[in-house]
């Protein structure tokens, strides 16, 4: 019997297999979905501290993973069999088959999600952290956007898996692709011909479908987006507003204290009973060798490391306390509620990859409910307008060079409003000609009598611009004093050899 090219042809006009195609869509996209959904869940589920939830999304994964989707599929089609109440909807094929597709999908979204959140550079955490932004918040803002852009590509190709799951539905009698080829092929005997339509209308699904994500995934790459232009009106309103932004209450004597911060890793103690009182409008600047414990001891004023043993108090109120000396719930309430009045500047600027300058800024005030939007917008460009970056407001981080990124990480630490401010070797990371514009905005902002911590490298901006230089060795103290008192010689040897060859500007 010749094979029957007529019969494939008109084999594409049959209404059925267009029903069924239309079923096909509505069943792997909202299985995409809904997978997705509950796959990011059990992968969040997977990083969860807490053990009995790690082992519980563990468990699911392994399992659901394991069991074939055919059977699967008879067996929920067959629950009513014995719990006769759920008849009503697992009693139609559609719903059964949705569900057993979702529950196995969810399992492999799960691993393809953990590859994209462990993707998700510690420093976007970090920086959402320090902002104040809370678990929840951190992963709608910031996680999730960017894994799920990292794991797209594997998403989408994930689509294209589900839509030739769905041929597996037709045993649970869903009247798919496949189940009509078969009624039709089992009375005339063309198998061929109606399969090799059956063939071509997956093929048209996925093309279509894997064409419109290919679409959305370039819509959402980062990389191909065009700098937009600011707004120059918006830009000359905010700067009125700069001076009022900065004004800060003044409570207590001190902005910031350590009291007797002890901190270790493991055996290894890096902070060995440091006290650092700032007072209101003080700049101190830490230096010391590597390893000596800076970024650490920084880092514990703002809890981004748990001290083990001290105190932080901001604006004379208790902050942080050591982890062997807290009280459960209420330090960690204290720390949520008031790490919003501490600016944070890292070393890799960390800003949000996937949001723009004005974003950047704008983001940790609209999450913690400052003020109106526009409020909000006015602020963070008259930031912007400080730091001299207004024009840059709709470009994204990659856009900019790395001393205009560091700047953004200013402006959007000074739109918080913070009482104190704390840098860690935030010109570390730049090329030599882009350490000076990022100082001369820091200089700027100690000449306004902002409160500062800043962990430098940069002697001569140090000794020029600092209060006082607080001088660290293996977890210690060794020197805390004005800048003219060290500059008229100390009898330190170790700090005469690590200020060798350092020329102080007079
Ligand atoms: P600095 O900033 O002065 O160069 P750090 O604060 O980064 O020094 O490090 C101080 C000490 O703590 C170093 O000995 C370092 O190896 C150790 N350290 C820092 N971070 C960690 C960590 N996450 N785990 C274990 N040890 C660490
Ligand atoms: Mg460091």
């Amino acid at each position: 019997m010749p094979f029957d090219w007529n019969y494939v042809i008109s084999l594409f006009t049959d209404v059925a297999f267009w029903q069924a195609s239309w079923t096909v869509v509505q069943l792997s996209v909202t299985t995409w979905l809904l997978g997705i959904v509950a796959g990011f869940v059990l992968a969040l589920g997977k990083q969860s501290g807490n053990s009995v939830i790690r082992g519980a999304a563990g468990l699911y994964i392994w399992f659901f993973r394991s069991l074939p989707l055919l059977v699967l599929l008879i067996f929920i089609y067959n629950v009513p069999q014995v719990f006769p109440s759920t008849s009503g909807w697992l009693g139609n094929p559609f719903v059964a088959g949705l569900i057993a597709l979702v529950l196995s999908e969810a399992a492999y979204t799960a691993e393809i999600h953990r590859g994209g959140l462990l993707a998700v550079a510690k420093g976007q955490l970090e920086a959402g952290k320090a902002l104040g932004i809370r678990y929840v918040g951190i992963q709608r803002l910031i996680v999730v956007p960017q894994a799920f852009r990292i794991a797209l590509p594997t998403l989408i190709n994930e689509y294209i898996t589900i839509v030739k799951l769905t041929s597996l539905v037709s045993v649970i009698s869903l009247a798919e692709i496949l189940l009509v080829g078969e009624r039709l092929y089992t009375q005339n005997f063309l198998i061929l011909e109606t399969l090799t339509a059956v063939a071509c209308y997956y093929v048209l699904i996925v093309t279509v479908f894997g064409f419109l994500l290919k679409a959305l995934e370039r819509k959402l790459d980062i990389a191909r987006r065009q700098p937009g232009i600011a707004d120059p009106i918006a830009v000359s309103g905010a700067q009125v507003s700069t001076r009022k932004a900065l004004e800060l209450e003044h409570k207590g004597e001190y902005a910031l204290e350590l009291l007797n911060g002890r901190k270790s890793y493991g055996p290894n103690e890096v902070i060995k009973g440091v006290s650092l009182r700032v007072k209101w409008g003080e700049v101190i600047s830490i230096i010391g060798p590597s390893g000596s414990g800076k970024t650490t001891l920084i880092r514990c004023l703002n809890g981004l490391e748990t001290l083990n043993k001290g105190e932080v108090l901001l604006q004379g109120a208790p902050f942080l306390s050591g982890i062997e000396s807290r009280e459960k719930g209420g330090a960690v309430k204290q720390h949520l509620d008031r790490i919003v009045h501490v600016g944070m500047v890292f070393q890799g600027f960390n800003l949000i990859a996937h949001r723009t300058v004005l974003d950047n800024v704008m983001m940790a005030p609209l999450y913690h409910q400052h003020d109106s939007r526009e409020a909000i917008r006015l602020l963070s460009l008259a930031m912007l307008t400080k730091v001299g970056l207004a024009e840059h407001a709709y470009k994204y981080p990659h856009q900019l060079s790395g001393g205009q990124q560091q700047r953004v990480a200013i402006a959007r630490a000074l739109a918080m409003r913070p009482a104190v401010m704390l840098f860690d070797e935030p010109t570390s990371a730049l090329d030599p000609e882009l350490v000076h514009e990022v100082l001369k905005v820091i200089t700027q902002l100690a000449e306004e009598g902002m409160t500062m911590v800043i962990v430098t490298h940069e002697m001569n901006f140090a000794f020029g611009v600092c209060d006082r230089i607080v001088y660290m060795e293996s977890g210690e103290v060794l020197h805390d004093a004005p800048p003219q008192t060290l500059l008229k010689g100390t009898d330190s040897a170790r700090l005469q050899k690590f200020m060798e060859g350092v020329k102080i500007a007079a």
